[in-house]
């Protein structure tokens, strides 16, 4: 349709008048929506511009659109991004589908609320039906007076469309914060264009034509909305996986997760991500947003303002107070003690204080002041800072709730709820009803984060680093969980559920079984001894390690104990700290202090280094303490303080060349000399790097032990980054290159008669027990809750059987085959385990 005769159309408002281009918005400025023209405002009434029907107007108020007899439609944008406004300003004064007359008051805004709390009062005049059009008014104009002459245009051919059975898309979850508005259903719209097939969008029982905007706005979506698009034609395959792609993005719009692979999300029954708390559940998909918070810029004098934050930080430390007392472990307590430590971080309240100072609101200073270090920490590319940002971000949104008076409710989960996030805060993950809430997944996150620390307190299974679109999964869906193999099961049958749920009973009493027999020793059923020793970052779990049945500590990752350090502890805590650790081991144990292995991801406060392009491969372990010899030789006086109190033995990490061990030796002899001790403790080096492997034989003469780092040597060897989500299935400890340079390193080892630990996450899998015993392997260094797990695997194997299956994976291909390998070999020689059958 298209008018019969020119057309006038009025001014909506009194302003200054401004070309398209001239708008600093790239959607309106591009003419993506229509072309038209702006107008800076002068009055605050909008009026039509034309005659006809409110064929949308937006709950908001700030935009409307006129459709007339003849088809041609105006859309009217008040300000820009006033869409974030919600509502507040604008007051709507005709309803959808009334009709109207030109000049008719159609909103009434009050422009120095929107011009103070929006991004811009510049109000826009679409003319989105496409008819070319004549300006009739200068620079400025007055309400009501002839603005455009629009010129009849031919009617648009019929869109060749070789109409079929439509198809329909899976439904999805729209990401953006404000639903499609203009903007974003304009992109929408423009990319719908360019296929041939008629395609619609559907909320629910509405449907759009994918092609108007008008229609898509008149859909008034939200964020979380379930929507569907469908099409029929030639092209309508192409144009769902593009169109679903493109809403999964946000529509140009920066939406929480990142860019979506579509074709996985219309075939897929199964997401897979990575474990980060062990278990499984089958509940219904509740998915979880952050709501926006509204704040104001501009403050009400510096002294008040000042006030506000001192309050918000002051109710949020006492709130995290009272989080570390209700804690239910150390780990939960630590992580709020750190956030309350963040709170006091002189840099960011200088940050907040000098925002206060420049008339700035207390929630905008503060959430400035955090948004700016997240964003510092989000771009240096290291996974550890990362996920120190997720607290930070984390900690911000508390208090900024606070400031803005803003009850942190529990959410309002049904029951049996598996939450689905981009990510969730470990304050939400503490917060979770653990009665309602089975479990959860998340886009981002890793298994080293507080949230997965957490989960673990919980003991909700949870799994990260699933693709993004687990966010398009609709509320309600029903889904198993099996975070053991990091799964995410969209459409399980019965018989999965409930395979899953006796295996969980089973794993249940076998846990029990295992705990109860934590003190005998780990000696297989003909006679050999392994010993197993804990991974420990704290005194507290080294004397949980031992009520466990450990036998000793084979990894103290000394880079953890003051993590949350600004300033270095001084020589006389470290030292106290060692021997706090030895004392509780006692003279017969041993003790495998690793000196600090700073870099990579793991950064440390008080070590502050230069950002590298490549950190895994560059200042790391014993490459950064050789450039810092004062850190090296602090820590080796500190170290050896506790000399006899407990076996000692210090450990060197990322050594891949000779020289490395050599000059440290060197300093150690020295620092030993200068405090009169006549013996020194052993020393040993990590092996977490091929050339170190592969030179085992040259580095075995100088050293008393080597201890396999196979989380590190496996991501030196497969070229995989260990914290990568997506090649997090693939970054597998059980490939055979991974063994093959075990193996290697273990016959070096006995050549000379020093004895091997693998101390890498591998040695806590049971499955991976009859390898590492078989190749040779004399001591597993396991994480402090898994002690009892993998004492019981040893006692159920044989040395013999495990020699031969141990040759037998080194010669196959992949992991995978491994991994089936050692299932068939434990099924047919040890009694059924639901640990390893799952
Ligand atoms: C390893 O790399 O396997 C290891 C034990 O060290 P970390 O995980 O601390 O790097
Ligand atoms: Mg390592």
């Amino acid at each position: 349709m298209t008018p019969s005769k020119p057309l006038e159309l009025l001014a909506p408002l009194s302003g200054v008048l401004l070309e398209l281009g001239q708008v600093p918005d790239p959607v309106f400025a591009s003419r993506m929506i229509g072309d038209g023209l702006c107008i800076d405002p002068t009055s605050q009434t909008l009026c039509a511009p034309l005659a006809g029907v409110i064929s949308n107007i937006q709950d908001t108020g700030h935009a409307v659109s006129i459709t007339d007899d003849n088809g041609v439609q105006v859309l009217l944008h008040i300000g820009l991004d006033t869409v974030n406004l919600a509502g507040k300003g604008f007051t709507r004064l005709v309803e959808e589908g009334q009709s109207v007359e030109a000049g008719q008051a159609l909103i009434e805004f009050e422009a120095d609320y929107v011009a103070l709390n929006a991004r811009s009062l510049l109000t826009l005049m679409l003319v989105v039906s496409g008819e070319p059009f004549t300006l009739l008014a200068d620079d400025v104009v007055e309400t009501g007076q002839p603005l455009l002459r629009l010129s009849p245009i031919e009617a648009l051919d019929a869109v060749d469309e070789e109409e079929g059975d439509a198809l329909f898309s899976k439904p999805l979850t729209l990401p953006n914060a404000n639903g499609l508005h203009a903007r974003p259903a304009a992109v929408f719209a423009q990319a719908a264009k360019g296929f041939n097939a008629s395609i619609y969008l559907h909320k629910q029982t509405q449907s759009a034509n994918a092609k108007s905007l008008v229609a898509i706005m008149a859909l008034q979506t939200v964020q979380g909305d379930t929507l569907q698009v469908s099409a029929a034609g030639q092209d309508a395959d192409a144009a769902i996986t593009a169109l679903v792609a493109l809403l999964l993005q946000g529509c140009g719009e920066p939406v929480v997760a990142p860019a979506a692979v579509v074709a996985p999300l219309l075939s897929s029954t199964l997401l897979t991500g990575v474990c980060a708390s062990p278990g499984s559940a089958f509940g219904q998909v509740v998915q979880v947003r952050e709501p926006e918070l509204n704040i104001i810029e501009e403050g009400t004098g510096e002294a008040a303002e000042r006030a506000a934050l001192e309050r918000g930080l002051r109710a949020a430390t006492e709130a995290l107070q009272a989080l570390q007392n209700q804690a239910a472990g150390s780990a939960q307590a630590e992580i709020f003690r750190a956030h309350q430590e963040l709170l006091e971080d002189p840099t960011l309240l200088e940050q907040a204080h000098a925002l206060l100072a420049a008339g700035k609101s207390a929630a905008f200073a503060w959430r400035s002041a955090t948004q700016a270090t997240v964003k510092l920490f989000q771009g240096l590319g290291n996974t550890l800072i990362a996920e120190r940002a997720a607290d930070l971000a984390d900690v911000g949104q508390r208090v900024l709730k606070l400031i803005l008076g803003i009850q942190d409710s529990a959410w309002d989960v049904p029951e049996c709820a598996i939450l689905v996030a981009e990510q969730l805060t470990p304050s939400q993950t503490a917060s979770l009803d653990t009665r309602k809430v089975l479990g959860f997944v998340t886009v981002g996150g890793g298994a080293t984060s507080h949230v997965a620390i957490l989960a673990r307190a919980l003991g909700l299974p949870a799994i990260c680093g699933v693709p993004v679109h687990v966010l398009a999964l609709a509320n309600g869906k029903q889904v198993l969980l099996d975070a053991d193999k990091g799964e995410l099961h969209l459409d399980p049958d019965l018989a999965e559920i409930e395979h899953l749920e006796a295996a969980r009973q089973q794993q249940v009493v076998r846990h029990q079984r295992d705990l109860a027999q934590a003190a005998l020793p780990a000696t297989t059923r003909d006679g050999h001894h392994v010993e197993i020793t804990a991974n420990v970052a704290s005194l507290q779990e080294v004397q949980q390690s031992l009520t466990l049945g450990g036998e000793g500590v084979g990894l103290l990752r000394s880079e953890f104990l003051y993590l949350d350090r600004n300033r270095a502890p001084s020589p006389d805590e470290q030292a106290g700290t060692y021997t706090a650790i030895a004392q509780a081991l006692g003279a017969g144990r041993n003790l495998v202090v690793r000196t600090l292995d700073v870099g990579g991801d793991k950064p440390l406060a008080y070590v502050p280094m230069a950002a590298e392009t490549n950190p895994f491969l560059g200042l790391r372990g014993i490459r950064l303490c050789l450039e810092r010899p004062e850190l090296l030789r602090e820590q080796f006086r500190a170290i050896l303080a506790s000399a006899g109190f407990a076996r000692l033995h210090i450990m060197l990490p990322m050594v891949s060349l000779l020289s490395e061990l050599q000059l440290a030796r060197e300093i150690l002899e020295e620092e030993a000399l200068a405090l009169g001790l006549s013996e020194l403790p052993k020393l040993g080096i990590m092996i977490e790097v091929p050339s170190a492997a592969l030179m085992a034989d040259v580095f075995a003469p100088h050293v008393d032990f080597f201890s396999i780092g196979t989380n590190d040597l496996t991501q030196y060897t497969l070229a995989m980054d260990r914290d990568h989500p997506r090649l997090a299935s693939q970054a597998d400890s059980f490939h055979p290159a991974v063994l093959r340079l075990i193996a290697t390193t273990v016959t070096a080892a006995r050549a000379h008669g020093k004895w091997v630990g693998v101390c890498g996450a591998l040695a806590s899998e049971a499955l991976a027990v009859p390898v590492l015993i078989g190749l040779g392997v004399d001591e597993l260094s396991v994480s402090v809750p898994l002690i009892p797990t993998i004492k019981a695997a040893v006692r159920e194997l044989a040395l013999a059987d495990c020699q031969v299956i141990a040759q037998q994976v080194l010669g196959l291909a992949e992991a995978a085959q491994v991994r089936e390998a050692l299932r068939v070999y434990h099924a047919a020689t040890v009694e059924p385990s639901p640990v390893l059958e799952n």
